[in-house]
């Protein structure tokens, strides 16, 4: 239901979009005439509505969350609507050059830079545009410099409402699709400014201080104690997390507390240039946490059955889930898998194993793939004991999610009953 809300608002603003360019049409005295310009037009209009929306998309803004079944699947939104957007952008140009052929002059403007300034924000945009993807697709960037690459897409949007506001076209001659489209452009703008200028100051944020670090191998145990205010979660929830000494990127981490608890636990493992730093990590560092964000939990809403499969890292946010099951009062079954390649990898083995002992109906596997294969629906079935009325949650690597909810999908599980959370933003 919550991810229809948002798909159904996608499909109403691409759909006021084509009403309004149509009336505009009828209402301009020549009528409908299916030509190139008419195609270039429309999918000008309706690339910038869903490059308006990517950007909302992106803003963190919570209430929208929900909408869209939380924070991943919005940056997944964020991303395929970027890309329709960039697609039929671009075809804007190609279309207008097939209508003004054979006419070389003309057809040359729409390409690149001329005295004709209107023209010169449209091409500017669309190559900023390109940048930012050609980055995305072609050159591969650590995280923290591809997110520098989104700063061309808020030039591009600049670029795109200059072009949009000084051009002579419908939305200049027809006043309610000029309102339109300038709501739209104003509302990406908000979600820019608020993400790019107002969220570290006026975002969610409250102050913690690290009061104890752990290293297991490559995985960092980290403690947080509040300074001031104590940030409020659901089980299965993260938050954004900016360590002070560590630079001033903001990471996403699962909380893998109890909700109930007086501290934070945040547990990361060691990937790239960012987590690398964490050694320096001192007891007594301040931290800013952004959030609450998340709707993975929400599987666990109700007294269904439950099927939690973790792999690696993934545990987590079950982490946080399994304390808060040990702590309520629901009756009901829960298999817990976690998936780890080799059983030294295992280093939540024995918490998994004392939880899970506190309370009848949990019961715990442990499925190391050296010795297990890997997971199957064949192995979660038999084990336990059927699929039919459970809901499934699912947090891992990309591949083992992709391939496990497929074949959950062919063993007949509604997607309704499937919950995954996604560690990979880009
Ligand atoms: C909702 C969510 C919850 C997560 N929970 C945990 C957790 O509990 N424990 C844990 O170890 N890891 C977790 N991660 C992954 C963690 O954010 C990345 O491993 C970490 O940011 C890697 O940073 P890096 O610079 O060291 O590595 P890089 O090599 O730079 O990044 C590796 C990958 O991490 C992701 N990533 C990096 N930086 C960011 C960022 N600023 N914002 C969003 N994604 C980023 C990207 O997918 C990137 O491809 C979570 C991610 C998400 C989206």
């Amino acid at each position: 239901m919550k991810v229809k809300i948002g798909t159904i608002l996608i499909w109403s603003f691409l759909s006021v979009t084509l009403i309004l360019f149509l009336w505009a049409k009828l209402s301009g005295g020549s009528g409908i005439v299916f030509s190139w310009l008419f195609v270039s037009q429309l999918f000008s209009l309706l690339g910038a509505t869903l490059l308006a929306l990517s950007f909302v998309l992106s803003s963190r803004w919570r209430f929208i969350e929900a909408w869209f079944g939380g924070m991943d699947k919005m940056y997944h939104y964020h991303h395929l609507l970027g890309g329709l957007a960039f697609v039929l952008l671009l075809h804007h140009p190609l279309f207008l050059i097939l209508e003004a052929l054979p006419a070389i002059g003309i057809a040359w403007r729409y390409l690149w830079l001329s005295n004709m300034l209107p023209y010169n924000w449209g091409i500017l945009s669309l190559y900023s545009m390109a940048l930012m993807l050609i980055f995305t697709l072609l050159v591969s960037l650590p995280y923290s410099l591809w997110q520098k690459t989104h700063e061309f897409m808020g030039l591009a949007l600049l670029f795109a409402t200059l072009h949009i506001l000084t051009i002579t076209s419908d939305v200049s001659r027809f006043i309610p699709l000029r309102l339109w489209i300038v709501f739209l452009l104003l509302l990406a703008a908000s979600a820019v400014i608020y993400r790019r200028f107002l969220y570290g100051l006026f975002g969610p944020r409250y102050q913690y201080l690290v009061k104890k670090t752990r290293r297991l191998g490559d995985i960092y145990t980290i403690d947080l104690v509040p300074t001031a205010k104590k940030l409020f979660f659901r089980p299965g929830q993260f938050v954004f997390a900016r360590f002070s000494g560590m630079g001033s990127e903001i990471h996403p981490f699962s909380l893998a507390s109890g909700p109930h608890e007086d501290f934070i636990r945040i547990i990361i493992k060691v990937l790239g240039d960012y987590t690398w730093r964490l050694d320096s990590l001192e007891p007594g560092s301040p931290a800013t946490l952004w959030g609450s964000y998340g709707t993975f939990g929400d599987g666990a809403f109700g007294d269904h059955d439950l099927i939690w499969i973790a792999g690696g890292i993934g545990i987590t946010p079950f982490l946080s889930l399994l304390i808060d099951e040990t702590q309520n009062t629901k009756s009901r079954q829960i298999d817990i898998f976690y998936c780890v390649s080799s059983e030294t990898e295992a280093v939540f083995d024995q918490e998994i194993k004392r939880l899970s002992a506190q309370k009848p109906g949990l019961t715990y596997h442990l499925h190391p793939t050296n010795v297990c294969g890997r997971l199957d629906v064949g192995r979660l079935t038999k084990l336990c004991g059927g699929l039919s009325n459970k809901k499934i949650m699912l947090c891992g690597p990309g591949d083992m999610m992709n391939s496990l909810t497929s074949q959950l999908s062919s063993a007949g599980v509604k997607n309704q009953n499937i919950y995954f959370e996604d560690f990979n933003f880009k």
